[in-house]
């Protein structure tokens, strides 16, 4: 679905009008990327608001949306966003992307009423058309093609920290470009913190903890590895990736169209459960990714979401043994129409190869 068309969809079912100003939104809905917008909908019509940096680039996207207004503003933002609203009574907000500065000074200049808006950008965001699938999957390879390399990345570094630049190199050689979070790169002990930071700790034989993805067009990759380089394999830590391997294989089975995110949820965790080990599991199974790397649905105890066809979401189970070390396993999953499609195709064994 183009940009022009996901703005007719939105605007066909908006309960009342919306200011949009999370750009992430913007950006879905317009193509535009860059740092300063507003875009404002109602049932008969549309405006775009930004400044004169972008006036251009603004100016380019009227050709893909015909119907839509521009509106290049140089100071009074408020009075701008006012005029655009025009006579609208009543205006849905973005909640959780506007301060409250932004409202308390807004609220002053408008005579209407703003109301607070949730996920209305994102119920769309959640269904992938062929494009942004697309762009999931090239992402996802980049994140294969430098799982790939991994021998020759660990050759070339010394601690976590390089290991996890390397990544982003090899991923950047491979088309992608950088995430907006850092690698997780973790060895031995480090393993056991689900969110171990790559620092100056020397890589060597042992476990080693990967968590890494990419962007390709706006789309984000999200891949997690665990394997054991050398020889003298620990055999708890071989049990532990036994476990979280089973458990990652009965998370993605679970997925298909109409399934709950929380019974994926427990197919994760039953297979912990098993082992002994749920206690260690602490984090959820997965999330969707796309424009975001953490975005609806949520693949959670609980989860009100239901899978539908077009869900991009990870499966990532994990198990954490304090001082010990840990395992994660995480895979993109594309829920189709008739069960799913895995994007993640690197080799999951402790030792691969
Ligand atoms: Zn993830």
């Amino acid at each position: 679905m183009q940009h022009a068309a996901r703005v007719d969809h939105l605007r066909a079912g908006l309960e009342r009008p919306l200011l949009v100003t999370s750009l992430v939104n913007i950006r879905y809905l317009t193509g535009f990327t860059g740092s300063n917008a507003f875009l404002f909908l109602s049932p008969d019509r549309s405006v775009f608001i930004t400044d004169g940096r972008y006036a251009e680039v603004a100016g380019d996207l009227l050709d893909v949306h015909v119907g839509i207004e521009l509106s290049v503003y140089s100071s009074g933002l408020n009075e701008t966003l006012v005029a655009a609203i025009g006579d609208a009574t009543d205006v849905d907000l973005e909640a959780p992307h506007v301060s409250w500065a932004f409202f308390r000074s807004l609220d002053e200049q408008f005579s209407g009423t703003l109301h607070p808006g949730t996920g209305i950008v994102e119920a769309l965001r959640r269904i992938k058309d062929a494009d942004e699938v697309a762009a999931l999957r090239r992402a996802a390879t980049a994140g294969d093609d430098a799982f790939a390399e991994l021998d020759y990345l660990r050759h070339r570094s010394t601690t976590e920290d390089d290991l996890g630049q390397e990544l982003i190199e090899g991923m950047r050689r491979h088309g992608a470009e950088p995430a907006d979070w850092p690698p997780i790169v973790a060895v031995g002990a480090n393993a056991a913190r689900p969110h171990h930071r790559a620092g100056g700790d020397l890589l060597g034989d042992g476990l080693l903890l990967l968590d890494y993805g990419c962007i390709v067009d706006g789309y984000h990759s999200d891949m997690s590895r665990t394997v054991w380089v050398g020889d003298a394999v620990d055999p708890e830590m071989e049990r532990v990736h036994r476990a979280v391997l089973e458990s990652n294989e009965a998370g993605i089975a679970a997925v298909a169209p109409g399934v709950r995110a929380h019974d994926v949820d427990e197919a994760c965790r039953a297979v912990l459960r098993r082992y002994g080990y749920e206690d260690y599991f602490v984090h959820s199974t997965g999330h969707g990714v796309g424009l975001e790397i953490h975005e609806a649905p949520w693949v959670r105890r609980n989860s009100d979401d239901i899978l539908e066809p077009g869900h991009v979401v990870t499966v990532e189970p994990g198990v954490y043994l304090p001082g010990k070390g840990g395992v994660r396993i995480e895979d993109m999953v594309l829920v189709t129409a008739d069960g799913h499609d895995v994007l993640t195709h690197s080799s999951k064994e402790l030792q691969p190869r």
